[in-house]
């Protein structure tokens, strides 16, 4: 079934301790699109400024992204710079230039009203709700956040999340949203917010699936997956994000919510998220196969599997 992305379709400037990039092709919903790419048919509804090229609006072509919901507008592409040191999963933003982003106004198309299964990547949340209102018939909605709107739009953010089924947020957003240093505790205070899944994504260490109780008919277990030790990280930048296409794009191909769906999306996620840090930017998803991802996929079974 097919699966929409509404968020940052962007240029990055990264350095890592590997090396640096001054303008490569980024953004969330680039991301995304890209990692759930593999497992769907994925359409992304975004704004870019005039500085956006078809060369990079092919990267997502190629892999048969529906783009047709990219509007163009005259200005210049949300951009994002950003550092990293040894620790990979704390990213330094060195600078955020808005650019048309700033006056986004989400309109899906017509002709992708019918998808089932929609992703808010990390927008305002008054726009998310927006777009949550306008995919009403929607199956299963995914959303994302950032600390900047846990601490200024925390009531917009409260509506946001009673109008989705699952929240993907890391182990800092989660304690900084629920008020709380325990993990586990928070996490039950977030699921009291309104979604019925939350997962949890802790960087190099896997993540983490909490769920509301009944909810979907799966019980209220939790389910931790892990992501693979990588000796060398060349690139953090997107891995959340692939994490969330693996993840959203696995539901999808299944089109029911199971246990089982669940957590095969947690090991996708961790899978596309690995992937992606292995190069800068969008580099290794654009060479990426499908074989390589299955192979991948078996190595983490492995990593976590007993008799
Ligand atoms: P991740 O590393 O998965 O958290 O995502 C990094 C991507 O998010 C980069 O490619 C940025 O272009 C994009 N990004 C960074 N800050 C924002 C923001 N405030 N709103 C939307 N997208 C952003």
């Amino acid at each position: 079934m097919s699966l929409l992305v509404v968020g940052s379709v962007a240029f990055d400037a990264v350095k890592t301790p590997y090396g640096k990039r001054d303008k490569i092709l980024g953004g969330a919903a680039t991301y995304f699109a890209l990692a759930a790419s593999f497992f769907t048919d994925v359409r992304v509804v975004a704004v870019v400024g005039d500085d956006f090229t078809a060369q990079e609006e092919q990267v997502l072509g190629d892999r048969g992204v529906d783009t047709t919901g990219i509007v163009r507008e005259k200005g210049k592409s949300f951009f994002w710079s950003g550092e990293y040191g040894d620790n990979v999963n704390d990213a330094k933003t060195l600078d955020t230039q808005l650019g048309v982003f700033a006056h986004f106004n989400p309109r899906i198309p017509e002709k992708f009203k019918d998808t089932s299964f929609v992703f808010l990547a990390n927008i305002d949340p008054v726009l998310q709700l927006n777009v949550r209102q306008q995919m009403n018939g929607a199956k299963f909605v995914a959303g994302d956040t950032m600390n900047y709107w846990i601490n200024g739009s925390r009531p917009q953010l409260g509506e946001m999340m009673k109008n989705i089924h699952a929240l993907l947020i890391n182990d800092t957003e989660a304690k900084m949203l629920a008020e709380d240093p325990s993990l586990a505790r928070a996490a039950q205070k977030i699921l009291k917010m309104g979604p019925q899944a939350l997962v949890i994504k802790h960087g190099e260490y896997g993540s983490t699936v909490f769920f509301e109780a009944g909810a979907f008919g799966i019980g209220r277990h939790p389910f931790r997956a892990p992501t693979l030790p990588l000796e060398v990280v060349t690139d953090p930048t997107g891995a959340g994000d692939s994490f969330a296409g693996g993840f959203m794009g696995y539901i999808a191909s299944q089109g029911e919510l199971t246990r089982d769906t669940f957590k095969r999306a947690m090991f996708y996620g961790g899978v596309m998220g690995s992937f992606t840090v292995e190069a800068f930017g969008t580099e290794r998803l654009q060479k990426l196969t499908r074989a390589e991802i299955e192979e991948r996929y078996k190595v983490f079974r492995e990593l976590t599997h007993i008799e």
